[in-house]
């Protein structure tokens, strides 16, 4: 059986002649950098997520960077966040020189534990990087009502979750920006690197209008610092094809996590719960097992790909250990990263594929 962690190449295959098109039709205007295929897709997008403004950009890692750029983090400023999420999230808020504030998540959802940020919030605290983590929300409530309380800002990393509800509501919409990636395995994915950031402010869309264009309104005339984010024009023509197939291809990953979840009932795996507040998207299907590493070379033995995500939590990574307090314990993250394990997830799973996955790892689970 030729099983994928994500299948992309199938999924074009399906979409094929519409995405070819809209790529020449880019080729033909000779506009390669920003332009009407750009708005158009930025005005679809905000219109899909119910938000004022949609702004793309390069990159997901980069919609995160500008995101804090406009809301004038830097040294000296604390963002609190979670170890246990792409690298991204954290290098950004490093990289202006800020520092990143860990707090621990809850082991039913993997987001950050909301409970717990109170704790965490000292003079310096500016902002709050909420994580909607595999394609689950982060109960965003008692967060908006922290960060009123404590005068703090809040972006949401919807790096893995576009198109996922919180009571209803879009996510990265909530907070005062929502940065999204449309890296290709993400669950809306370009041919190449793109992002986005949203805001219902007026200001902040302004302002992050001008970061992304070197920190300028009129070419050549610079107000403020920027950089060069652009989103290209012929990854938005993909996007523009592939965002009306979202909601179909979000609601085929939860039957097939609904497949998997039945597969594994009675077995010592913990599946994935989902909260009363949230409409999980599956960006990952991640399970968590006893004696992971062995269960992870059981499936690579059985030609099943898998992956860890993540296998170091981002306060333990070399790159990071210096922005860490001494006395700081993760004790949920920690556990975490050593019993997590994501299978093969994506639109174009059989339930064959799934139920052949499932005979191994519960084959594996029979031995221990
Ligand atoms: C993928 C991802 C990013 C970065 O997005 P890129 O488009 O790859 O730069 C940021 N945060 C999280 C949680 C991610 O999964």
């Amino acid at each position: 059986m030729n099983l994928q962690l994500v299948d992309l190449v199938n999924q074009y295959k399906k979409i094929k002649p519409e995405i070819d098109a809209a790529i020449h039709s880019v080729l033909d205007t000779g506009h390669f950098i920003l332009g009407k295929t750009v708005s158009d897709f930025e005005s679809n997008t905000a219109k899909y997520l119910g938000v004022k403004h949609a702004i793309g950009c390069a990159s997901g890692t980069d919609a995160l960077q500008v995101a804090l750029m406009a809301l004038n983090i830097g040294p000296g400023d604390e963002v609190i966040t979670t170890s246990f999420t792409f690298v991204a999230t954290v290098e950004t808020i490093a990289l202006l020189g800020a520092k990143p504030i860990y707090v621990d998540i809850e082991p039913d959802t993997f987001n950050i534990d909301a409970t717990k940020i109170e704790a965490a919030i000292t003079k310096n605290a500016k902002a709050i990087i909420p994580v909607h983590l595999y394609g689950h929300s982060v109960d965003m409530d008692p967060i908006m009502q922290i960060a009123k309380k404590y005068g703090l800002h809040i972006i949401e990393d919807t790096a893995q979750a576009m198109g996922t509800d919180y009571k209803g509501k879009k996510v990265s919409t909530i907070g005062d920006i929502g940065s999204i990636s449309f890296f290709p395995s993400k669950n809306l994915g370009a041919y190449g690197d793109a992002g986005m950031v949203v805001t219902n402010n007026d200001q902040l869309a302004e302002k992050l209008r001008m970061i992304i264009l070197h920190g300028s309104k009129v070419r050549y005339y610079h107000e403020i610092l920027g950089v060069n984010s652009r989103l290209d024009s012929i990854q938005a023509a993909v996007l523009n094809v592939k965002l009306k197939y979202l909601d179909n291809w979000n609601e085929a990953r939860r039957k097939a996590a609904g497949i998997y979840n039945k597969l594994f009932e009675n077995t010592p795996a913990i599946t994935p719960k989902v909260k009363d507040y949230a409409k999980h998207i599956f960006h990952q299907y991640t399970l968590r097992v006893p004696q992971r590493d062995k269960l992870a070379e059981h499936l690579k033995s059985k030609g099943i790909p898998h992956a860890i995500y993540y296998p170091v939590p981002l306060h333990k990574q070399q790159a990071y250990v210096n922005l860490v307090s001494p006395n700081l314990k993760l004790p949920v993250t920690e556990q975490m990263t050593d019993e997590v394990i994501s299978l093969p997830m994506h639109t174009e799973l059989t339930f064959e594929m799934q139920e052949y996955i499932a005979s191994e790892v519960k084959n594996f689970l029979n031995t221990i």
